[in-house]
């Protein structure tokens, strides 16, 4: 069977906030380079995120040097019509999961990023109303066109993945979802179980939960924070993103972190948490903590 193990890199970088980062071109391009230098050559992006705007910043990277497309994945996500001054005829935020959107959604994406295919094509969220004939049609015309080579799906529950892979004729390779220690969801909704059936290795957004295990303000923060910092030093690490990443790293599901800063020595921690070794005790020490008691 097909798993993301072969098609992306064991840490990936996220685009979600790359409008942020306030880089010039050159910069942006040099940052992917360092990336590609660490190893993490696959690059997380969605139609939507800046607003419509980071996959054309990447884009603008990407064409100057061309040479470097052919190493590097590229992971967008369709399915979210967000009200934008880009789109003034829209009077709400819906999900749209028909063939057109899906395929005028990725048609724009290849523009956009200028390339001629997107290495894996997530729908972003599950829809309350979805038709996955259209979608599963959709796929197979893209994939047989050459612009998508791999399909998944983003913040899916079981049901609604096997649901969307009993009409798709390729695998769904990954489900991007939640997971931190501040995010503990997907180890109790039966998502993780599943992973682990289906040898699916999920992608997890959101590793350092937005950043808020480095100043916590609820009561679950602060314990996390702490047992963070326990681990830390038990390890010898004078950092808490080191022990968050481990955390995921270390699970049997083979959870591939996606890292949201654009600050090269913190990309760097999620890279060198993939050599720390953490005890069982210190992996659960950090889960209680988030869940505020002991195991039954
Ligand atoms: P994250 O790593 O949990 O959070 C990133 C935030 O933490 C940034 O603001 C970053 O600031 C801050 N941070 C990182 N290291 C820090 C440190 N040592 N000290 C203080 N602050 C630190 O990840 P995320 O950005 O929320 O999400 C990661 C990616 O997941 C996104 O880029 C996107 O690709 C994906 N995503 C997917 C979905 C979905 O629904 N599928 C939803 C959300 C996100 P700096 O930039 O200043 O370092």
């Amino acid at each position: 069977m097909e798993t993301n193990n072969n098609i992306l890199s064991p840490i990936v970088h996220g685009h979600w906030r790359l409008a942020d980062w306030n880089l010039s071109t050159q910069q942006l391009l040099s940052l992917t380079k360092s990336c590609m230098e660490m190893g993490i050559t696959s690059f997380d992006h969605a139609d939507i995120y800046g607003d419509y705007q980071c996959e054309a910043l990447f884009g603008e990277a990407l064409k100057n040097e061309a040479s470097l497309r052919s190493e590097i994945q590229i992971i967008t996500k369709c399915g979210i019509k967000l009200l934008s001054d880009k789109f003034p005829h829209r009077r709400l935020k819906i999900y749209d999961y028909s063939y057109e959107h899906i395929v005028s959604s990725v048609e724009q994406s290849l523009k956009n990023l200028k390339t001629d295919y997107i290495d894996l094509l997530l729908l972003h969220r599950p829809s309350p109303f979805f038709n996955p004939e259209e979608a599963a049609k959709a796929f197979s015309m893209l994939k047989e066109k050459g612009k998508v080579l791999h399909f998944g799906v983003s913040n899916f529950l079981p049901m609604q993945f096997e649901m969307l892979q009993n009409y798709c004729d390729m695998p769904l390779i990954t489900n991007q979802v939640e997971i931190s220690p501040l995010c503990l969801e997907h180890f109790e909704n039966g998502n993780m179980d599943f992973f682990l059936k289906e040898k699916i290795q999920p992608m997890a957004w959101s590793p350092l939960a937005g950043g808020r295990i480095f100043n916590p303000k609820t009561e679950q923060e602060k314990r996390v924070h702490d047992a963070l910092w326990e681990v830390a030093q038990e390890l010898d690490h004078n950092a808490i993103d080191i022990v968050a990443y481990a955390w995921l790293l270390q699970h049997p599901a083979g959870i591939v972190p996606i890292v949201g800063s654009g600050n090269i020595d913190r990309i760097q921690a999620a890279v060198s948490a993939q050599e720390v070794q953490m005890s069982l005790e210190q992996w659960f020490a950090i889960y209680n903590a988030a869940k505020g008691e002991e195991l039954p």
